[in-house]
């Protein structure tokens, strides 16, 4: 999201910046340019237009005049303006009902991606350490009460169902009498989407949310949709109060201006995005970190974040005891590298690094992914034996292993140099933490 806008606001910061002072002029047309930016990454017009007003009338302010950097005092304006767009700090947190059962009410339109994210919200909260339980109240599309089962089903959550004859209301209400019976502690409702708004539609809405009294009201949009996102939150909120948002197919929307436009418009914050098919791609919103990211500052918070969900905590533990004592086999090997992949794709790990988002040469560089279906092909097609121990794969073993794996014996090779490297490398951490540990023993 935000590659055009990032690029085009960035390479207008970098001008001011290389200047010692700055007139008006400069700063007015620095504006013009991220008004221009703006605008084609489909923010709203009115939004656009506090924004500039915003960072204009700060820019000019003594805050930067008399600043001895000027140009970095206005990245930073631009920053603080951004994030204000986008929300405040903490607006991304989710209410629950500290004496009952919570529940949250997932509403929006038909094709947003509602099932998806509220499989994706189930396994966050079962992560967190809660009881979830899926209800389906979208009696109206086929197939949508399976889809949710198998949703369900793929993230470890059990899905509540009445088939598609019972009314939406009565079975938010069943779904409660079920909740109670097996210690849920939050209930999370698919209602049914439609193509278009309809007053039946939202009838409806407004009747399961008088029967449970949701905690959030969620309401799930489109990013690719862009401003008719905006139009569709503005009537659901008409409608039903929502408390938060959540953007999907983010990964599919270079623009943003939703994203940018929403918390403004509507009033309400974003509070999640889905920027992906997979259950484990959903990320929590926060304005600071998604200001850095568009202006090319990184967002190591997120980095750090994402290795904590893809990592197993017990796992890292039992891998650090291994490579102290150095028994690190290629099983091992291959692990690590399954956990990177759990992590998403590489291209979106370096673009939340800083200094990589201007670096067009190393923006442009794309990781190939297929490396590492290569190695994990070679080390499945090894023995337990030649895992545990590689020192015994010796010429014919490669060749089988390259047979085997359907690559080729200089592709193995390479890959038992990379993991002898690794190894050493090990060895010589291992060895510095030991000195380190005498001279500390020492002082
Ligand atoms: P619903 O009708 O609102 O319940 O939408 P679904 O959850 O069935 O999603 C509609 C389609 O969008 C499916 O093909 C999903 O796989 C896809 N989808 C949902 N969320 C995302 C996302 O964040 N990124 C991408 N690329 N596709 C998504």
């Amino acid at each position: 999201m935000f590659e055009n806008l990032s690029d085009k606001l960035q390479s207008t910061l970098q001008k001011l910046k290389g200047k010692g002072k700055l007139s008006e002029k400069d700063i007015d047309l620095a504006m013009k340019e991220v008004k221009m930016s703006l605008l084609e990454a489909d923010v709203n017009y009115k939004v656009v237009k506090t924004f500039v007003n915003n960072v204009k009338e700060r820019a000019l302010g003594s805050e930067v005049m008399e600043s001895l950097t000027p140009g970095q005092q206005v990245v930073k304006i631009v920053h603080d303006e951004l994030v204000k767009t986008m929300g405040q700090q903490g607006e991304s947190k989710l209410k629950f009902n500290p004496n009952d059962i919570t529940y949250f009410m997932m509403c929006g339109l038909q094709g947003a991606g509602k099932t998806t994210a509220t499989g994706k919200l189930a396994r966050k909260l079962k992560k967190d350490g809660k009881k979830p339980l899926l209800v389906a109240c979208d009696i109206y599309r086929p197939a949508a009460i399976k889809q949710l089962e198998v949703v369900g089903e793929s993230v470890g959550v059990p899905v509540f169902q009445m088939g598609d004859k019972t009314s939406p209301v009565t079975i938010a209400k069943e779904a409660t009498k079920y909740a109670m019976k097996h210690g849920i502690d939050v209930v999370i409702i698919d209602t049914a989407g439609r193509l278009h708004i309809d007053e039946s539609l939202m009838d409806e809405l407004v009747q399961i949310k008088q029967t449970v009294k949701p905690e959030e009201i969620l309401l799930l949009l489109d990013a690719m949709t862009g401003q008719d996102a905006v139009k569709v939150a503005e009537t659901f909120n008409q409608y039903l109060d929502i408390t938060g948002v959540i953007l999907t197919k983010v990964d599919g929307d270079a623009r943003g201006g939703a994203a940018l436009s929403i918390r403004n418009v509507v009033e309400k914050p974003i509070k999640f995005l889905s920027v992906g098919e997979k259950m484990d791609q959903l990320e929590i919103f926060y304005p600071d970190r998604m200001a850095s990211r568009i202006l090319g500052m990184g967002d190591v918070l997120s980095i750090i974040e994402k290795a904590q969900d893809a990592f197993d905590e017990k796992q890292a533990i039992e891998m650090q005891k291994k490579l102290k004592k150095q028994d690190f086999n290629l099983d091992d090997f291959l692990q690590q590298l399954q956990q990177m992949k759990n992590m998403g794709p590489l291209e979106d790990l370096l673009g939340m690094i800083p200094g990589i988002g201007q670096n067009k040469k190393l923006k442009d560089l794309k990781i190939n992914e297929k490396e590492l279906v290569f190695t994990e092909a070679i080390i499945q097609s090894m023995t337990k034996k030649e895992r545990a121990n590689p020192n015994i794969i010796n010429g014919s073993r490669r060749k089988r292993i390259a047979a085997g794996s359907g690559t080729s014996v200089q592709r193995v090779n390479q890959l038992l140099k990379q993991y002898d490297d690794m190894k050493k490398m090990m060895k010589k951490f291992s060895a510095m933490e030991k000195t380190m540990g005498k001279k500390k023993g020492l002082g």
